[in-house]
């Protein structure tokens, strides 16, 4: 389904990311990984994704900082014949704490992280798109962006503007020939969730219509959808892969 294609996914080393890149992979697309500090995560990724075929590239790099985009950028123009196919903002993070409780560092750092980091990741990588006149972008929202969640107020602020952002990348990207979409996760079992007890997730299943934890292969498939021809005429959509917690 992606056969020649180049795809970057940011956070693509782990979770719902990894998930991701194993499915491009398999589906014939190159693919660029960034991580932030999970080196030995990152050598095993990119060494069980190598068996697939396709090119696996690691960069190491925070997103919150520009010069990372601008880095992805210029491995692309360099080993890639300057040609980006799919990007895939996936790479976040969250720092629950009750609003009363959350300092400005607290609030300011998820939001560089997961809205700065997808808008540096968008701007560079839309101007090597737009120039092929070709591209699909997803970014990574939440449901938590759409419905909020108590102890989430950073969190829910960064997701709901990847949403804001998404519709309007959408809107000047579309007549370019660039697909922009987000895809919005329910409870996904990864690192994120793993902090939670048996119990609190045996109660957030009891929330979620089909009575399952999402698996981060539920979410690759949407992303795998999206990313291909066969969602050639969607763009400006939020996707909610969330068992029906929000219906
Ligand atoms: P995860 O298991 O914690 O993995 C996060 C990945 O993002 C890691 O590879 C991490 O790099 C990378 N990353 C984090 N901050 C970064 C930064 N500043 N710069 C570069 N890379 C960074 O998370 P996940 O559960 O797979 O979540 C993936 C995405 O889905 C996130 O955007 C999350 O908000 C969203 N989401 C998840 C859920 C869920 O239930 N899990 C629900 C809704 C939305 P290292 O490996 O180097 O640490």
């Amino acid at each position: 389904m992606l056969k020649g294609k180049t795809a970057v996914i940011t956070g693509g080393v782990r979770g719902i990311g990894k998930a991701i890149a194993k499915a491009f992979c398999r589906n014939g697309a190159n693919v660029i990984l960034c991580y932030r500090s999970n080196d030995a995560e990152a050598e095993k990724t990119a060494a069980e994704l190598s068996g697939f075929g396709p090119q696996v590239k690691l960069v190491k790099g925070d997103v919150a900082d520009p010069e990372t985009a601008k880095r992805v950028a210029g491995l692309i123009k360099d080993e890639f014949d300057k040609k980006v196919d799919i990007l895939v903002n996936n790479a976040g993070i969250t720092n629950d704490k009750l609003m009363m409780r959350m300092s400005d560092e607290d609030f300011t750092k998820v939001i560089d992280a997961n809205l700065n980091g997808t808008f540096y990741m968008m701007k560079e990588l839309s101007a090597l798109m737009v120039k092929k006149k070709n591209g699909v972008i997803i970014n990574m929202a939440s449901v938590s962006g759409l419905k909020g969640n108590p102890a989430q107020v950073n969190y829910s602020a960064s997701k709901a503007g990847i949403v804001g952002m998404t519709l309007s990348a959408a809107k000047e990207l579309g007549r370019r020939g660039i697909r922009v979409n987000a895809i919005a996760p329910g409870f996904i079992e990864t690192d994120m969730t793993a902090v939670l007890t048996d119990e609190q997730k045996e109660t957030a299943a009891k929330n979620i219509t089909l009575g399952r934890l999402g698996q981060p292969e539920d979410i690759a498939n949407a992303a795998l959808f999206l990313a291909s021809d066969m969602g050639a005429y969607i763009t400006g959509q939020v996707i909610s892969v969330d068992g029906g917690i929000i219906m």
